[in-house]
């Protein structure tokens, strides 16, 4: 039937392209940007749809945690196979845990100095500490059981003896990253050792699987507006506004914080490596929204590891290496976190804390983020830890608990920040920094 018979204008080819192709045409960061905000402001209003839609923003999660342990087995031993050299693994290593220990100890240190600075829970009216309490006791109280079940995890003695796995396949059932690197490292360096006919089928096959995962994370990644858009809803949807506003100043302090450390202390860092900061971020923030969403550095690991080599010129060997190390291990923003929480605390309990405190908090905070896991809500648990040490009653973390979401989605994002400006800093002192196609750093 001709346009001119149905009284309709002659299409362009332009305006024949269906939704779908208009779609594409839109680059995936921008669409995981849009159903960011559309979820935002959508949520509160959807209320129970949000709610129910949940399930898929958790079924999106699902899908990329899936891929990240085969990924990393296949991608460490591929790199330590290749690597021939272990006092290169070594440096790498040293490098790795250098950067990690440092940012992680003067974030909590920039964390506490905003605290005492700004002063979060000064002048905190009694009848809206009353209301809180009651209001997050239940919750504060199961934290506080999971807290001392993490305490007995978290002795320096258990810590080293935890890194062994006694069974390799459990580890990587129970995603512990610090257990499946140490079995990957072994695997590739006694690969090593093996006879060139015995090593290649071997290898040859750890590269399909790591070809594979790569491909799966990239077919993933196709329904992330949709995971993205049923994860911020329904969170949108129960989130408590009304939390938000009474803890305001602490949650601004704590956020304005984050934001402060990521807009300098990582800046320099990559200036001192001769990278453009602006460019990095123009390539990473894909990662960083996805962080940010997702409250997991787990999850948003295969992500970034497809970004940080392919985009941000990371070697696969150094990308391998310290990026899962630092889901695990590096956590600035969660360091963050933890100083101006343990200042908010003390300060709404009226207790004042000296400076051997000060120093234990930041000891104590440090220690406890390596052996956290990047998983939603770990922060808010080692948390508590801290506050044990300084004789801080457990049950006062009902003040955090109500705007705990807001601030793990910001620390996440922070955290995965770290772990890969740590990867191009390593990168570049290795040698193995490529300066993307298109731009110069
Ligand atoms: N959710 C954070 C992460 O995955 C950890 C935390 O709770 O602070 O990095």
């Amino acid at each position: 039937m001709a346009a001119e018979e149905t009284g309709r204008e002659k299409e362009t080819p332009e305006e024949r392209k269906s939704f779908g192709q208009r779609l594409k045409g839109i680059p995936l960061h921008t669409q995981i940007l849009v159903a960011l905000l559309l979820g935002a402001l959508t949520g509160p209003m959807l209320g129970q749809v949000a709610v129910a839609i949940k399930p898929l923003g958790n079924a999106f999660i699902n899908l990329l945690v899936m891929v990240v342990v085969p990924l990393i087995m296949a991608s460490l031993i591929i790199g330590t196979a290749s690597l021939g050299d272990l006092r290169k693994l070594g440096r790498i290593g040293l490098k790795t845990v250098t950067f990690y220990l440092l940012a992680t100890a003067i974030a909590v240190g920039l964390g506490l100095g905003a605290g005492l600075l700004l002063g979060p829970g000064k002048g905190m009216d009694e009848s809206v500490k009353d209301q809180i309490v009651s209001q997050y006791a239940e919750d504060a109280t199961s934290r506080v059981d999971q807290a001392i079940a993490q305490r007995e995890k978290s002795s320096i003695g258990e810590f080293i003896v935890r890194i062994i796995p006694r069974n390799p396949f459990k580890a990587m059932a129970d995603t512990d990253f610090l257990g499946i690197i140490f079995f990957a490292l072994l695997f590739g360096i006694t690969m090593t050792l093996l006879e060139e006919r015995q090593r290649k089928p071997l290898l040859d096959v750890l590269q399909g699987v790591n070809d594979v995962m790569i491909m799966m994370v990239k077919l993933v990644m196709k329904v992330a507006p949709i995971g993205v858009f049923a994860l911020i809803a329904s969170q949108a949807a129960e989130f408590g506004y009304g939390m938000l506003l009474t803890l305001l100043k602490y949650v601004s302090i704590a956020i304005g914080t984050m934001v402060l450390f990521t807009v300098t202390v990582y800046p320099i860092v990559l200036r001192s490596i001769g990278v453009s900061p602006v460019l990095f971020f123009k390539r990473f923030y894909e990662v960083f929204i996805f962080a940010f969403t997702t409250s997991s550095s787990n999850a948003t690991l295969p992500l970034n590891l497809q970004v940080s080599e392919e985009d941000l010129g990371v070697s696969k060997e150094v990308a391998s290496f310290v990026l899962p190390l630092g889901a695990t291990i590096n956590m600035n923003g969660t360091a963050i976190y933890q100083g101006v929480s343990v200042i908010f605390i003390a300060q709404v309990a009226g207790l004042t804390l000296g400076v051997m405190d000060l120093l234990t908090v930041i000891v104590m905070a440090t220690l406890a983020s390596i052996g956290a896991a990047g998983v939603p809500g770990i922060g808010m648990i080692t948390l508590t830890l801290v506050l044990t040490q300084l004789g801080i009653p457990l049950e006062w973390i009902a003040f955090v608990v109500g705007v705990e979401r807001i601030l793990d989605m910001t620390r996440t994002a922070v955290n995965v920040t770290g772990d890969t400006v740590c990867a191009m800093l390593v990168a570049k002192t290795e040698g193995e920094l490529a300066v993307p196609a298109k731009d110069t750093w």
